[in-house]
């Protein structure tokens, strides 16, 4: 090797360590965050937190929030107050047609009688009418599969209490409820998988389910009976669940129905089929249909820009939730979490380049409704996928509907250009467990809609904890299961990524715009 190679090496070797050295540090890297800035959001969001009040009033004192009810109304106007309290401007609750008819839960009660006394768990179907009054007596199942058995119920079932659901056993789960992620499922998260298109799904129930509520609806069913049954759903966890298209104005009202805990209907399946001893129950479901305002709103709030005022970076949870528990895991931590970020920074006195626009969804739950509807009159058609003007001027969106575990990384969705950027933003927060960034796509929530329509939207990765085995969609999805510190950690992080994205030269790389398409179906 000649000496001058060897120089040459030397020089090589010595810069690759300086910037090895360096790089960490974040002192080259355009992307390096604005470290002081980071320590004050970080201060302002772990000394000063006002994420645990929010998320406490969203569900304790407003409640479950259905899309059209009045609690969801309450919750638009709060969140509207508290935005223009800490000084956000063009605070607004924008309407959008899409909706339909509101619906809440007024009163739900069933009891066993006989043949022993036994408070029964029970919630409304979503969307369901009210019984007439109450109704007492023997309750009745039937055995339902086909159109052929609707004859051997016929003229039976007139203002009965009837189970039709085949019973589902109870497991007992071996593993705990909640867990954190570790390395190994962090990793895991890390490969992408590589699917082949599917041909959409087809409703072949549809048809079926259709017709087996005529045939309730003609007999005159009292009230219907099912189970929450499903595995991790024991122990008097119910999971909500909603009626086919009972938003439409032009259909009629869903029949009235209750959900039991898995065990509660277990025993009077076994009482009244098994044993065929007499049994009597009493139910009583009154609720209340809303269709004077037919829209939906999301509520939008903004801390101005300056010399990129015209882009915009939005952050956002969905304030609308399931009705059996208070939503606060989903997604009043969401929504806390993205007003507590906007609070911060508000508090911070920042002034961003670009606009920032905290958003709270209405109608996730529907389908993604307002996010739907959002992205139509702003962004793009995803039909057509022709774009409006708007749509070049989102820098980024960062949603959180994960529940209230802490936040771990980010799910860069498939997008492999935002990876290094990612990383760079999390290095401040790698103290506080905030460490991955995987390229692969997550569903499942409102920055979907916007995802659809190439716009880089992005979700957050979130610690588990017990969100998928009791929380999501039941009864016990209450504040006292949210961790207040994990919900403090995931503001600070947001905030810190929604305020890189509104400073950064450059909006954040995009992936190519996808093929005109169609949602998935939801239900
Ligand atoms: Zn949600």
């Amino acid at each position: 090797m000649r000496p001058i190679n060897k120089a040459f090496r030397f020089v090589a070797v010595l810069a690759a360590l300086i910037l090895a050295l360096e790089l960490p540090a974040g002192q080259q890297s355009p992307d390096s965050p604005d470290l002081d800035m980071m320590n004050k959001i970080r201060f302002e969001g772990l000394r000063h937190s006002g994420v645990a009040k929010l998320a406490a009033y969203l569900s304790d004192v407003i409640g479950p929030r259905p899309t059209g009810s009045p609690a969801i109304a309450r919750a638009n106007a709060w969140a509207a107050e508290r935005m223009k309290e800490w000084g956000l401007a063009n605070v607004a609750l924008e309407p959008y047609a899409s909706f339909g008819i509101g619906w809440a839960p007024l009163h739900v009660s069933a009891h066993l009688l006989e043949p022993h006394y036994a408070p029964l768990i029970a919630i409304s179907t979503e969307w369901g009418s009210s019984t007439k009054g109450r109704i007492t007596g023997a309750p009745v199942y039937v055995d339902i599969r086909s159109k052929a058995d609707f004859a051997k119920y016929g003229q039976r079932l007139g203002g009965r209490i009837v189970l039709y659901q085949p019973p589902v056993p109870v497991p007992t789960p071996f593993t705990p409820d909640a867990r954190r992620h570790d390395e190994a499922s962090l990793k895991a998260l890390a490969e992408t998988p590589v699917r082949a298109s599917q041909p959409p799904d087809p409703d072949y129930v549809r048809g079926f389910l259709d017709e087996l509520e005529d045939f309730f609806r003609a007999e005159g069913v009292g009230v219907l009976v099912s189970s929450s049954g499903a595995a991790r759903r024991e122990y008097g966890t119910v999971t909500a669940r909603g009626v086919r298209q009972a938003r439409d104005p032009k259909r009629p009202r869903p029949l009235p129905e209750i959900i039991l805990a898995a065990e509660h209907y277990n025993r009077v399946h076994r009482i009244i089929e098994e044993f065929k001893e007499p049994a009597k129950m009493e139910v009583e479901v009154r609720t209340e249909f809303f269709d004077r305002d037919l829209l939906g709103y999301n509520v939008v709030g903004e801390i101005p820009g300056s010399d990129k005022a015209g882009e915009v970076v939005m952050l956002g949870g969905h304030v609308d939730s399931w009705s059996p528990g208070t939503g606060a895991a989903d997604d009043a931590a969401g929504c806390a979490v993205a007003l507590e970020a906007a609070r911060i920074l508000k508090a911070l006195g920042v002034k961003p380049r670009r606009t920032i626009r905290v958003v709270l969804w209405s109608a996730e739950e529907k389908g993604w409704v307002g996010s739907k509807a959002y992205v139509e009159k702003h962004f793009a058609d995803p039909e057509t996928m022709s774009l409006k003007p708007e749509h070049a001027k989102l820098a980024g969106y960062f949603n959180l509907d994960n529940g209230s575990g802490r936040i771990r990384g980010i799910y860069a969705q498939g997008n492999v250009a935002v990876m290094p950027i990612f990383e760079a933003w999390l290095r401040p927060f790698h103290d506080l467990g905030a460490t991955h960034v995987v390229a692969r796509e997550t569903g499942g929530s409102d920055h979907g809609a916007l995802d659809y329509v190439g716009l880089p939207a992005f979700q957050f990765i979130q610690d588990p904890l017990d969100y998928g085995t009791r929380i999501h969609h039941t009864n016990m999805d209450v504040y006292d299961h949210l961790i207040i510190e994990d919900l403090m950690q995931a503001a600070v992080v947001m905030a810190a990524f929604v305020y890189n994205t509104a400073m950064r030269e450059e909006p954040l790389p995009r992936k190519p715009l996808p093929d005109p398409m169609h949602y998935p179906v939801r239900r």
